[in-house]
Formats: structure tokens, sequence, C-alpha cells
């Protein structure tokens, strides 16, 4: 069984700019209670855009 930890989550990444949610990161809830906004890249935009957290995985 894989290990517990309490403190890291999948979350999923939205694009703010086309709406596409393909990307997916972990986030640390101890340090990052708050909704994550990332700056990265879009493969639809092709460019970098403000991506944000959507829901837990
Ligand atoms: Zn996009």
């Amino acid at each position: 069984m894989a290990k517990k930890n309490e403190n890291r989550s999948d979350v999923a990444l939205k694009c703010t700019e086309c709406g596409e949610q393909r990307l997916r990161t972990s986030k640390n809830k101890k340090n990052t209670p708050e909704r994550l906004e990332i700056s990265k890249y879009c493969s639809r935009c092709r460019k970098h855009t403000i991506h944000k957290e959507t829901k837990s995985a």
C-alpha cells in the first residue's frame, strides 16, 4: 500500500486564458493552503499563462 502523506495533494491546473485543464501538480497543503496560481506553459495557447488550481485530484 502506498504511504499516506496528508500534507501533499495532487491538484489540477486550469489555464486562465483558454480554460484548458490538462496540467497537474502537487502541492503542500501546509505551505500553500490557498489556491495555487502558477505561470506555466500552455500547449494550447502556446505560451506561458497563469494556471489556477481547480480541484484536488
Ligand atoms: Zn491556455
